[in-house]
Protein backbone atom coordinates (compact mmCIF):
# COMPACT_ATOMS: atom_id res chain seq x y z
CA UNK A 1 0.00 0.00 0.00
CA UNK A 2 2.85 2.47 0.18
CA UNK A 3 2.02 3.63 -3.35
CA UNK A 4 -1.27 4.65 -2.31
CA UNK A 5 -0.68 6.15 1.00
CA UNK A 6 1.69 9.09 0.60
CA UNK A 7 -1.99 10.73 -1.95
CA UNK A 8 -3.87 9.44 0.55
CA UNK A 9 -2.79 11.82 3.48
CA UNK A 10 -2.30 14.38 1.39
CA UNK A 11 -5.68 14.50 0.22
CA UNK A 12 -7.23 14.19 3.58
CA UNK A 13 -6.44 17.47 4.31
CA UNK A 14 -8.51 18.79 1.60
CA UNK A 15 -11.42 16.37 2.32
CA UNK A 16 -15.38 17.25 3.78
CA UNK A 17 -15.56 13.60 5.52
CA UNK A 18 -13.05 10.75 5.73
CA UNK A 19 -14.82 7.23 6.07
CA UNK A 20 -12.61 4.78 7.91
CA UNK A 21 -13.89 1.00 8.80
CA UNK A 22 -11.65 -2.14 9.88
CA UNK A 23 -11.91 -5.39 8.46
CA UNK A 24 -11.89 -8.70 10.50
CA UNK A 25 -11.74 -12.22 9.98
CA UNK A 26 -13.31 -14.93 12.38
CA UNK A 27 -11.37 -18.76 12.01
CA UNK A 28 -12.88 -21.50 12.66
CA UNK A 29 -11.68 -25.10 13.57
CA UNK A 30 -14.43 -26.33 10.93
CA UNK A 31 -17.03 -24.73 8.54
CA UNK A 32 -19.63 -27.03 8.63
CA UNK A 33 -21.32 -28.58 11.78
CA UNK A 34 -24.43 -30.37 11.42
CA UNK A 35 -26.51 -29.78 8.55
CA UNK A 36 -24.75 -26.54 8.38
CA UNK A 37 -21.88 -25.02 5.72
CA UNK A 38 -20.28 -21.89 5.42
CA UNK A 39 -19.58 -20.89 1.60
CA UNK A 40 -18.65 -17.54 0.18
CA UNK A 41 -18.45 -14.24 2.02
CA UNK A 42 -19.56 -16.30 5.33
CA UNK A 43 -16.45 -18.09 5.52
CA UNK A 44 -14.13 -16.68 3.20
CA UNK A 45 -14.39 -13.03 4.20
CA UNK A 46 -11.29 -12.10 1.06
CA UNK A 47 -9.33 -9.42 1.60
CA UNK A 48 -11.66 -5.90 0.13
CA UNK A 49 -9.08 -5.18 -2.65
CA UNK A 50 -8.78 -8.52 -4.08
CA UNK A 51 -11.91 -8.86 -6.31
CA UNK A 52 -11.78 -12.45 -5.49
CA UNK A 53 -14.86 -12.73 -3.36
CA UNK A 54 -17.49 -13.59 -6.45
CA UNK A 55 -15.12 -16.40 -7.64
CA UNK A 56 -14.82 -17.57 -4.31
CA UNK A 57 -18.41 -17.93 -3.58
CA UNK A 58 -19.12 -19.28 -7.02
CA UNK A 59 -16.42 -21.77 -6.39
CA UNK A 60 -17.75 -22.85 -2.73
CA UNK A 61 -21.25 -23.27 -4.22
CA UNK A 62 -19.74 -25.46 -6.82
CA UNK A 63 -17.26 -27.69 -4.55
CA UNK A 64 -21.10 -28.04 -2.38
CA UNK A 65 -23.21 -28.92 -5.59
CA UNK A 66 -20.42 -31.45 -6.18
CA UNK A 67 -20.55 -33.03 -3.22
CA UNK A 68 -24.45 -32.73 -2.58
CA UNK A 69 -24.83 -34.89 -6.04
CA UNK A 70 -22.12 -37.38 -5.54
CA UNK A 71 -23.70 -40.97 -5.81
CA UNK A 72 -24.86 -42.15 -2.61
CA UNK A 73 -23.99 -38.99 -0.54
CA UNK A 74 -25.79 -37.93 2.55
CA UNK A 75 -26.44 -34.53 3.92
CA UNK A 76 -23.61 -35.19 6.70
CA UNK A 77 -21.48 -36.77 5.08
CA UNK A 78 -21.10 -34.48 1.73
CA UNK A 79 -20.49 -30.85 4.25
CA UNK A 80 -17.64 -32.21 5.93
CA UNK A 81 -15.12 -32.17 2.39
CA UNK A 82 -16.92 -29.18 1.77
CA UNK A 83 -15.86 -27.92 4.61
CA UNK A 84 -11.91 -29.19 4.16
CA UNK A 85 -12.02 -27.97 1.10
CA UNK A 86 -13.15 -24.31 1.66
CA UNK A 87 -10.45 -24.31 4.38
CA UNK A 88 -7.82 -25.07 1.34
CA UNK A 89 -8.40 -22.43 -0.79
CA UNK A 90 -8.73 -19.70 2.21
C1 LIG B 1 -18.77 -2.66 -3.31
C2 LIG B 1 -18.37 -4.09 -3.58
C3 LIG B 1 -17.60 -4.39 -4.68
C4 LIG B 1 -17.20 -5.71 -4.94
N1 LIG B 1 -16.47 -5.97 -6.05
C5 LIG B 1 -16.13 -7.24 -6.35
C6 LIG B 1 -15.40 -7.55 -7.52
O1 LIG B 1 -15.03 -6.69 -8.33
N2 LIG B 1 -15.10 -8.85 -7.77
C7 LIG B 1 -15.47 -9.85 -6.92
O2 LIG B 1 -15.17 -11.03 -7.18
N3 LIG B 1 -16.15 -9.58 -5.78
C8 LIG B 1 -16.49 -8.31 -5.48
N4 LIG B 1 -17.20 -8.03 -4.33
C9 LIG B 1 -17.46 -9.12 -3.39
C10 LIG B 1 -18.65 -9.98 -3.84
O3 LIG B 1 -19.78 -9.15 -4.10
C11 LIG B 1 -18.97 -10.95 -2.69
O4 LIG B 1 -17.78 -11.61 -2.28
C12 LIG B 1 -20.00 -11.99 -3.14
O5 LIG B 1 -21.20 -11.34 -3.52
C13 LIG B 1 -20.28 -12.96 -2.00
O6 LIG B 1 -21.36 -13.77 -2.36
P1 LIG B 1 -22.20 -14.50 -1.24
O7 LIG B 1 -23.24 -15.27 -1.98
O8 LIG B 1 -21.28 -15.22 -0.31
O9 LIG B 1 -22.84 -13.34 -0.36
P2 LIG B 1 -23.91 -12.23 -0.80
O10 LIG B 1 -23.74 -11.84 -2.25
O11 LIG B 1 -23.80 -11.16 0.25
O12 LIG B 1 -25.29 -12.98 -0.68
C14 LIG B 1 -25.89 -13.22 0.57
C15 LIG B 1 -27.40 -13.16 0.35
O13 LIG B 1 -28.06 -13.62 1.53
C16 LIG B 1 -29.16 -12.77 1.76
N5 LIG B 1 -29.49 -12.88 3.20
C17 LIG B 1 -28.84 -12.34 4.25
N6 LIG B 1 -29.45 -12.66 5.40
C18 LIG B 1 -30.49 -13.46 5.06
C19 LIG B 1 -31.50 -14.11 5.80
N7 LIG B 1 -31.57 -14.06 7.13
N8 LIG B 1 -32.43 -14.84 5.13
C20 LIG B 1 -32.37 -14.92 3.77
N9 LIG B 1 -31.44 -14.31 3.00
C21 LIG B 1 -30.52 -13.60 3.65
C22 LIG B 1 -28.70 -11.38 1.35
O14 LIG B 1 -29.80 -10.55 1.08
C23 LIG B 1 -27.91 -11.73 0.09
O15 LIG B 1 -28.72 -11.74 -1.08
C24 LIG B 1 -17.60 -6.73 -4.06
C25 LIG B 1 -18.38 -6.43 -2.94
C26 LIG B 1 -18.76 -5.14 -2.69
C27 LIG B 1 -19.62 -4.83 -1.48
Amino acid sequence: MGWVIPRLLEKCSEANGIYFDSVSQVVLPAWSKGRVVLIGDACHCVSLVAGQGASLAVAGAYVLYQELTRPGSTLAAALAPVSEKIDTCR
